[in-house]
C-alpha cells in the first residue's frame, strides 16, 4: 500500500480520489494546474439520470450514496432528487423512446407514460415517459464538496501548480515534477481530464467538446428535467468522439457528432440549456458556432423558449474513451494508475469509481472495476 500520493487533477475524478484516500489515512497531495472544477467538473449540467445503460445506473446508484455522505459537509451543492421526461420529438425517435423505457423499468424504476397533457413552451412531443428517481445537483460545488472533505481527511491541494511529468524508473514512479518544484512519492494517480495523454500518453483518452446555454429566469416551475431522446449510448458516443485522423482535420472534424434538447430548471428559477458533443483537438478554436446549433433545436422543439433570455453560455471538454465508459485502475508502471475517462458521466460515475480505486489501491478487492481497466482497449 503507498504511503504517500499525488493525485492530478482538481476535477471531480481528482478530487473524489484524494478524498477516498485521505480518509483511508494515505498522505495526499493533489495538484491542480488552475482551479478547483475550473475545466468540465465546473461546466456540466449536474445531471445524475437513469437513461443510460443498466451499468452506468448501476454506478450511478453507488455514487449517490457517496454523495449523500457529503450532504452534513460545509459546502453545499444542492443535491435535489428530481424526474426526468424523455419523450420523442418526433415519430424516428418514438421507438427508441419505448424501447429505452422499458429498460429503465426493468431496472427497477418507476417509468409512466405519459398521455395527453400540456407541455410547457409548446413542446413538439409525439410521445415520452416521466421517468423517476432522476437526480440534480450543483457540479463545481460537489467538486468542491469533495475537495474540502478531502482536505478535511489530511490532503493537500495546491492550486496554480501544474505537472510536468511523472517520474519513472526501474519500472516504478518515484514523483511528478511540478512547477512548484518535484514531488517525491509511491503513487499517482491522474485524473486530468481529456489532459490526461499529455501526461501519460500511450492513453486512450480523446476530448468532446459539449456547448451549455443559461437562460434566465423561466416563469414556470419546471416539474421535470427535459430531454429529447435523441443522445446516444455510451458505447457509440465513444466511438463518435476518437482522435480524428489528420484527413478528417484537414476535412473539418469539430461538427457536433451529438446533440439533444435537455433543459434543467436551476433552485433559483434560471435553467441550463443543451447540449452538443464533437471532437475536440482540445487547444484550438472550434465549434464556435454551437451555441446558434443549441439554441435553434430548442426553439424549433420547443418554440415557447424563443423569447426566454440567454444570460451566458460555455463549453467543456469530456475526457472520453473508445467505449464511452471511464478508465480506472493500475497501468503498466508499478505505483501509476487512472482515474479518468469518465467521458458524458463523471458527475454519475467518479465518486463510485475513485471509492473502487482507492480500495483496490490499498490492497483490497474491488470486482466492480474488472471491466474499467485501462488497458482494456489493447485487447
Ligand atoms: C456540456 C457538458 C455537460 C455535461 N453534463 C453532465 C451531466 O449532466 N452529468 C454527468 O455526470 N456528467 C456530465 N458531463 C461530463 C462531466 O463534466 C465530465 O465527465 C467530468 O467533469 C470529467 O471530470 P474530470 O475530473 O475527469 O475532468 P476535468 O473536469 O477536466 O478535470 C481535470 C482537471 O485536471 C487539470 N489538469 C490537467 N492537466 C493538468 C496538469 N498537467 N497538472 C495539474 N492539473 C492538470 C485541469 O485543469 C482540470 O481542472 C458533461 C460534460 C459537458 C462538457
Amino acid at each position: 500500500m503507498p504511503a504517500e500520493v499525488v493525485v492530478v487533477g482538481g476535477g471531480i475524478a481528482g478530487c473524489t480520489v484524494a478524498y477516498e484516500l485521505a480518509r483511508r489515512g494515505l498522505r495526499v497531495v493533489l495538484v491542480e494546474r488552475d482551479s478547483i472544477a475550473e475545466a468540465a467538473s465546473g461546466r456540466n449540467m449536474g445531471l445524475l439520470l437513469n437513461q443510460t445503460e443498466p451499468e452506468v445506473v448501476r454506478i450511478m446508484r453507488r455514487s449517490l450514496d457517496v454523495y449523500r455522505e457529503l450532504l452534513p459537509g460545509p459546502v453545499g451543492f444542492d443535491l435535489r432528487e428530481t424526474k426526468q421526461l424523455l419523450f420523442a420529438a418526433d415519430e424516428a425517435q418514438l421507438a427508441s423512446v419505448r424501447s429505452r423505457s422499458a429498460e429503465i423499468a426493468a431496472i427497477g424504476v418507476e417509468v409512466e407514460e405519459v398521455g395527453e397533457m400540456d407541455l410547457p413552451f409548446e413542446m413538439r412531443c409525439v410521445g415520452g415517459f416521466i421517468v423517476h428517481n432522476a437526480w440534480a445537483l450543483e457540479p463545481a460545488d460537489a467538486t468542491r464538496a469533495f475537495a474540502e472533505a478531502a482536505r478535511q481527511a489530511g490532503a493537500e491541494l495546491r492550486v496554480g501548480v501544474r505537472a510536468g511529468h511523472v517520474q519513472v524508473a526501474s519500472g516504478r514512479v518515484h514523483g511528478v515534477v511540478t512547477d512548484a518544484g518535484p514531488l517525491a512519492c509511491d503513487a499517482v494517480v491522474l485524473a486530468a481530464g481529456p489532459w490526461i495523454t499529455q501526461l501519460w500518453p500511450s492513453l486512450e483518452v480523446s476530448a468532446g467538446r459539449g456547448w451549455l446555454l443559461r437562460l434566465r429566469k423561466l416563469d414556470l416551475d419546471l416539474p421535470w428535467v427535459i430531454e429529447e431522446m435523441a443522445w446516444p449510448d455510451q458505447d457509440e458516443l465513444g466511438r463518435a468522439t476518437r482522435a480524428p485522423t489528420l484527413a478528417e482535420v484537414a476535412a473539418g472534424y469539430d461538427r457536433s457528432v451529438a446533440g439533444a434538447f435537455v433543459i434543467c430548471q436551476l433552485p433559483a428559477g434560471d435553467a441550463l440549456l443543451g447540449t452538443s458533443l464533437s471532437p475536440s483537438l482540445r487547444d484550438a478554436y472550434e465549434g464556435l458556432e454551437m451555441p446558434s446549433q443549441v439554441a435553434r433545436r430548442a426553439v424549433e422543439i420547443a418554440p415557447g423558449l424563443a423569447g426566454v433570455g440567454v444570460a451566458a453560455a460555455w463549453f467543456g471538454l469530456r475526457p472520453m474513451t473508445p467505449d464511452g465508459m471511464p478508465i480506472v485502475g493500475r497501468l503498466e508502471v508499478e505505483g501509476l494508475y487512472a482515474h479518468g475517462g469518465h467521458g458524458s458521466i463523471g458527475m454519475m460515475a467518479a465518486p463510485a469509481t475513485a471509492r473502487w480505486l482507492a480500495a483496490a489501491m490499498s490492497g483490497e478487492a474491488a470486482p466492480e472495476l474488472s471491466g474499467l481497466r485501462p488497458d482494456r482497449f489493447q485487447e
